[in-house]
Parts: C-alpha cells; structure tokens; sequence
C-alpha cells in the first residue's frame, strides 16, 4: 500500500526539471496563484549553452509575465555574442560558422521596424 509519510507535502503540480520548460512552467502557474513545487537535479545552471535566443512569440509571453527586462538585462552580456560554430570539436578551431554576420534579432526594442516586418510589440532575444 502507498502511504505518504507524516511530514510529505502535497502539492496540485509537481513540475520536475528546472531548465525552460520547467522555469516557465513555474512562472505561469505561478501567475495563475496555482501551487507547485519545483524540483532540479542539478544546484546550478548549465555550463554548457541550450539556447541562442527567445524568439518574438516566446518573449511576447515573458512580457505579460513582467519579465521581459529581466531576460534582456541577463542576455546583454552576450551582446557581442554573433553567430553559431558548427563543429566536429569543442576543443579545435574547425568548424564553419553560420549566421555570423546576418543577426536579425538584434533590433533593440522600439527601433525602426525593417520594410515588411510584423508589428510585435517586443522582439528577439538572445537567451541568457
Ligand atoms: C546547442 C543548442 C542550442 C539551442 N538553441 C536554442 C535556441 O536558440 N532557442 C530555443 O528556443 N531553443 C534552443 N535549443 C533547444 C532548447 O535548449 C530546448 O528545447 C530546451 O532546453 C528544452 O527545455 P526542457 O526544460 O524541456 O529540457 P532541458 O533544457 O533538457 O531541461 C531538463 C531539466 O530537467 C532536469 N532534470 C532531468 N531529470 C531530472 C530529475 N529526475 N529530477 C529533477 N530534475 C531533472 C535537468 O537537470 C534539466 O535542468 C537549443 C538546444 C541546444 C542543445
């Protein structure tokens, strides 16, 4: 028979990974004032980067999350940050970059919107 122990929480949502899904799953139950409990096998972040950036949709949603400036504050260390290195090896120099030169998403918000582009109110974002 499964039998809680005496001091076992329960929670309504068990959200188990505290990488993006997870972090953004919290926030928005957390919006909605429904109680969870988040769980992370790890103590920190990644050393190893999983994300260029939030597209537009993505930061849309951290926006009426009110955590739009946050993101965009913690990515700013990586503004000089241009382009991804496909490579056989991380520790050699081979490799071809791709999108070093082209960097749509680095309109700063509320700049002139290039000819034919959508009117979202936010924009790109590299990740942090
Ligand atoms: C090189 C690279 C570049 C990428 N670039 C982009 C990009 O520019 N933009 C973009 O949107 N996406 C990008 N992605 C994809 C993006 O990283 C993934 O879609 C995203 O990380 C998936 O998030 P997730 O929370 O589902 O899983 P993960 O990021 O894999 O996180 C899972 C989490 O669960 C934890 N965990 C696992 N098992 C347990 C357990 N038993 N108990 C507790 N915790 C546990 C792990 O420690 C981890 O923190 C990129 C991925 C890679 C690899």
């Amino acid at each position: 028979m499964n039998r809680l122990a005496d001091n076992a929480e329960r929670v309504p949502v068990l959200i188990a990974g505290g990488s993006l899904v997870g972090l953004s799953a919290s926030l928005f139950l957390g919006r909605l004032g429904i109680g969870h409990l988040l769980v992370e096998k790890h103590p920190r972040t990644s050393h190893h980067p999983r994300g260029r950036g939030n597209n537009i949709r993505t930061m849309e949603l951290f926006r009426t999350a009110g955590v739009e400036s946050a993101i965009r504050e913690a990515a700013s260390v990586l503004a000089d940050n241009h382009g991804i290195l496909q490579t056989p090896s991380l520790t050699g120099t081979e490799g071809n970059w791709l999108f070093r030169e082209m960097d749509p998403g680095a309109r700063p918000p509320g700049s002139a919107l290039p000819d034919g582009a959508c009117a979202a109110r936010t924009t790109w974002s590299r990740c942090c």
